[in-house]
């Protein structure tokens, strides 16, 4: 019922959960697109934040996010409550 919020771990800044696309490029060099990844985005430090669980599932290790986007559509869906 209630949101959880999150902090950034970087500037301590509160942050909201949101659902973003996004780009990892891992250590040998290859990138890995994920679509509707739960997280949260720091404005402040441009820092994409996912929860340790789902970057075990996908298998992202040492993979760095090179690149994030709002998932429009998610959100959409998400107002409508
Ligand atoms: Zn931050």
């Amino acid at each position: 019922m209630s949101s959880r919020s999150a902090r950034c771990p970087v500037c301590g800044q509160a942050i909201a959960a949101s659902v973003f696309d996004a780009t990892f490029r891992m250590p040998d060099g290859t990138e890995l697109l994920c679509f509707a990844v739960p997280g949260s985005l720091c404005a402040t430090c441009s820092q994409l934040l996912v929860e340790p669980d789902l970057i075990d599932t996908l298998a992202l290790g040492d993979g760095r996010c090179i690149f994030a986007i709002e998932s429009d559509t998610m959100l959409v869906e998400r107002a409508s409550s």
